[in-house]
């Protein structure tokens, strides 16, 4: 079987590593020159690890991670509201913690030991026939493919290309993301909450955090050269501990500045061309759910194609599984979202009485594996 895999960011990488028991060529392509060597941090949740475990790279990612034992709510005063214990929680999957990017990345890249990688190269058309995918690269050259899976991540060209849809909506938030020292009073994920403004952190080692804000705004920004100004002033009346990481930012540069965007792909299989991770489901990010279904969507994909069913049955099955997991998972983001965009008298109430419930409802229907 040959496979190709566009995109080597998590799900991609998942998908080679989760291929690697079986009979079949596997070829990477990722557009970027190389791996990344910078980046933020990502909160990983049991879905996760357990996830990971299940590729055989959960002990070291692990290890190289924060534990997050619990999550705590503050208000933009930096009243504690509430705290969820997601160590018990997620007990029956795996632990939570906070990492940063690359060192994850590095981990599954380490293990991809089964494909060809090829860096700098995207691809520019894809042909189908019943038995196969004639995929054209950059650069002109040529391949034939059982099963082409795009991995490209939020703007993948394979949608575009076999799907024909853009399907990016923005979610109404800017959002930035960076690395900073670990404040002493901050000990698990900590999320401090206005109307409209939400400052997190997640330590991902014993020294920093990866910070995440997003404020709710109408029309995406594009002013990416006063992203920094801009956060200042968004934050000058939260804590001191919010107020003292973001004025200790230096320049533009260390802070990523993004939309929130989800994708809304009604289908993710089109014939032998598949959608995994972003690529297919994009969302907001306040379920930290992404890298999850990535890897998920990987196990899922695997282990139908080592089965050696016919084309529309692996269509099927993946579309059966994947898909109502997926859509629960966007609902809750919606939810969320609704949430915390109440009137704070009412939500932080709300959230003092019901928080480890709503945490709880939020999840539960996903401790079952996919
Ligand atoms: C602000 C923010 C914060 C987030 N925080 C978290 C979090 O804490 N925890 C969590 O679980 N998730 C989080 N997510 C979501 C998570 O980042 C994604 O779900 C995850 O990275 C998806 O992995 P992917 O491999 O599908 O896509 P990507 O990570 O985007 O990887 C896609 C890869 O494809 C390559 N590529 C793109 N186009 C092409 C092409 N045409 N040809 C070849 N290669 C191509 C790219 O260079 C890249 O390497 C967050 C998302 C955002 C926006």
């Amino acid at each position: 079987m040959r496979i190709l895999i566009v995109g080597g960011g998590l799900a991609g990488l998942a998908l080679a590593i989760a291929l690697r028991r079986q009979q079949a060529e596997v070829d990477i392509i990722e557009r970027a020159p190389s791996w990344p060597t910078q980046g933020t941090g990502l909160y990983l949740i049991g879905l996760a690890t357990r996830a990971l475990q299940a590729l055989g790279v959960g002990d070291a990612v692990i290890r190289n991670g924060f534990t997050i034992r619990k999550q705590s709510l503050f208000n933009h005063r930096g009243r504690l509201l509430a705290e969820a214990n997601v160590e018990t929680f997620w007990r029956s999957c795996g632990p939570c913690i906070g990492l940063p990017r690359v060192v994850l990345h590095e981990w599954l890249a380490s293990k991809v030991t089964n494909a060809r990688v090829r860096f700098g190269v995207t691809v520019t058309s894809l042909t189908q026939s019943d038995s196969e995918v004639t995929v054209r690269f950059s650069g002109n050259a040529q391949g034939s493919y059982d099963w082409v899976v795009g991995a490209d991540g939020i703007r993948s060209t394979v949608r575009r290309l076999a799907f024909g849809s853009d399907a990016t909506a923005y979610r109404g938030q800017m959002g930035w993301r960076f690395i900073a020292p670990l404040p002493a009073s901050v000990t698990g994920w900590s999320a401090y909450l206005s109307r409209g403004r939400t400052f997190l952190f997640v330590p991902i080692d014993r020294d920093r955090a990866y910070c995440y804000a997003d404020e709710v705004i109408a029309q995406p920004d594009s002013a990416t050269h006063s992203r920094l100004d801009r956060l200042r002033e968004l934050f000058e009346d939260f804590p001191p501990v919010v107020r003292q990481t973001v004025d200790a930012l230096k320049s533009d540069e260390a802070v990523h500045y993004s939309p929130i965007e989800e994708v809304l792909q009604p289908d993710s299989v089109r014939g032998r061309v598949v959608l995994i991770g972003d690529a297919a489901h994009a969302m907001s990010p306040n379920m930290a759910s992404g890298a999850a279904m990535a890897f998920e969507d990987a196990l899922v994909l695997a282990e139908l194609l080592a089965r050696r069913l016919p084309a529309v049955d692996v269509v099927h099955q993946f579309f059966q599984r994947r898909v109502p997991r997926i859509e629960w998972v966007r609902a809750q983001t919606h939810r969320r979202d609704r949430m915390r965009n109440l009137n704070p008298l009412i939500r932080d109430i709300a959230m003092r009485m019901l928080w480890p419930r709503i945490y709880a409802a939020n999840y539960q229907r996903l401790l079952d594996a996919p």
